[in-house]
């Protein structure tokens, strides 16, 4: 019994300074990677201007995920949270066909 509690002692000290968890739970997301199968279905592009307008003809210039509804980051940062990506940064300067235009 005190041996068990003792071991789940050194294992809870373990993981609390863990490097991986640390990094993990204080790294900023990361950003979309436009090879990310999600990324692709929805023709994510990390710069706007790269956008394949033949595929997605609803593109029209100045759309970007800074002015996308569902973006998530604040006004002036070079990206942000969109719930689409779960767990990662969209650029601001990106777009998606997921696009809807802040009201
Ligand atoms: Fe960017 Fe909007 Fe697409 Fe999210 S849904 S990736 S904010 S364009």
């Amino acid at each position: 019994m005190h041996a068990s509690r003792r071991h789940f002692i050194a294992l809870a000290a373990a993981m609390a300074s863990s490097p991986l968890l640390i990094g993990t739970s204080m790294a900023a997301p990361s950003a979309v990677a436009e090879n990310d199968p999600t990324a692709q279905s929805l023709g994510y592009k990390s710069d706007a201007a790269r956008v394949d307008k033949v595929k997605f003809s609803k593109y029209q210039a100045g759309q970007a995920c800074a002015n996308c509804q569902l973006y998530q980051g604040k006004a002036g940062d070079a990206s942000g949270p969109c719930p689409l990506f779960a767990g990662k940064e969209v650029s601001a300067k990106g777009w998606c066909s997921a696009y809807v235009k802040r009201a």
